[in-house]
């Protein structure tokens, strides 16, 4: 009798539960986010984004690379809505492989330059970085600097630091000068750039403006928010080592400096398609847009926001025009031009 009454109450709790849950799914509208950037940089902003719109963000963060895999695995089946990631390289990347959709906003057409986004509407920059030359300030005349092209000149022989042509920071580098140059041009550049490496590449973009600073190399190639980051530390050693550190912005006589984005998409399987792209058009909002952009020690990709002081102290610069979807178009152009160079 005990028992039955057991059973009784513990299927109606369970009956119970599952209304609830039915209910709460109805009545509480959500989005669910995948993140590569880490969760104190895209936290903030999303609960900003639920505090506004009512509507909740479940974020889950992983590397790049990974939850792309993972949305691949998913399939249909994801829970994901939304794809927060880098590099455009691999914003196109995730579109061909069909995991993304078109989000049609006027909103977002408005805010983001056609030059940052998806010509089919597929993916958005959020925020812009650039990859410039840093040198050292104490060894290096910023006259001798011209673009990225004359870091093979004989005078940086043994001098230029730069990491694997693994990372796809590299590789949208390198197809950002196929689309300008051509394949045999930059053949012939990667060859010798690879000739005057200081080293053999280790570590990240960090690493490679610490090398700067401790002597093993002049010129390093590496993208602004980590010298950011490294002025920002409080850790004494990379304060010190920052300061030494000069920006060149290559290529302001041409096309003008490499940059890429941070960027966001709508998956394929998204069940909040909606809430999704009110989430991608709060990111686009001025306010946002300075937060975001600040807090990453990036540029805003709007035009009209001002950048973190810090990075106004390195100036202003002309930005390469290139439609970012060309870096993931031309990706395995640019990586076949590494290997054959030899670039570890
Ligand atoms: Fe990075």
């Amino acid at each position: 009798m005990q028992s039955f009454r057991l059973i009784k109450t513990t299927f109606f709790l369970v009956a119970t539960g599952v209304l609830l849950g039915g209910c709460a799914e109805v009545a509480d509208p959500e989005v669910n986010v995948y993140s590569s950037r880490k969760e104190a940089l895209i936290k903030p902003v999303l609960d900003k984004f639920t505090a506004a719109t009512g509507i909740k963000v479940n974020l889950v963060t992983g590397k790049d690379d990974a939850l792309i895999e993972r949305l691949k695995a998913e399939g249909a089946a994801s829970p994901a809505d939304v794809l927060i990631t880098v590099d455009a390289g691999r914003l196109y990347r995730a579109k061909s492989y069909g995991l993304t959709q078109a989000v049609e906003s006027d909103a977002l057409q408005t805010a983001i330059p056609a030059a940052f986004r998806d010509p089919e509407n597929h993916w958005f920059g959020l925020s812009l970085r650039a990859r410039p030359i840093m040198y050292a300030k104490n060894r290096v005349n910023p006259n001798d600097l011209q673009n990225y092209a004359s870091l093979t000149d004989e005078q940086w022989f043994g001098k230029v630091c730069i990491r694997s042509s693994e990372n796809i920071y590299n590789q949208s580098l390198v197809a950002s000068m196929v689309a300008s140059l051509g394949t045999e041009a930059v053949a012939n550049w990667a060859a010798g750039l690879v000739n005057n490496f200081a080293r053999k590449p280790v570590g990240g973009d960090r690493d490679q403006i610490k090398a700067v600073a401790a002597g093993q190399c002049d010129v390093a190639v590496a993208n602004t928010y980590y010298l950011f980051g490294m002025l920002q530390s409080g850790d004494p050693e990379q304060l010190a080592a920052a300061e030494q550190i000069g920006v060149f912005w290559p290529n302001q006589n041409d096309r003008g400096t490499h940059v890429n984005v941070s960027g966001i998409a709508v998956t394929k399987a998204a069940k909040n398609k909606e809430h999704a792209q009110q989430l991608l058009e709060f990111l686009a909002q001025d306010d946002t847009q300075s937060w975001y952009a600040n807090v990453n020690g990036e540029y805003p990709v709007k035009a009209g926001i001002e950048a973190h002081p810090l990075l106004i102290k390195w100036g202003g610069f002309k930005k390469d025009a290139l439609n970012l979807s060309k870096l993931g178009e031309l990706n395995s152009e640019a990586v076949k031009i590494m290997d054959r160079a030899g670039w570890p």
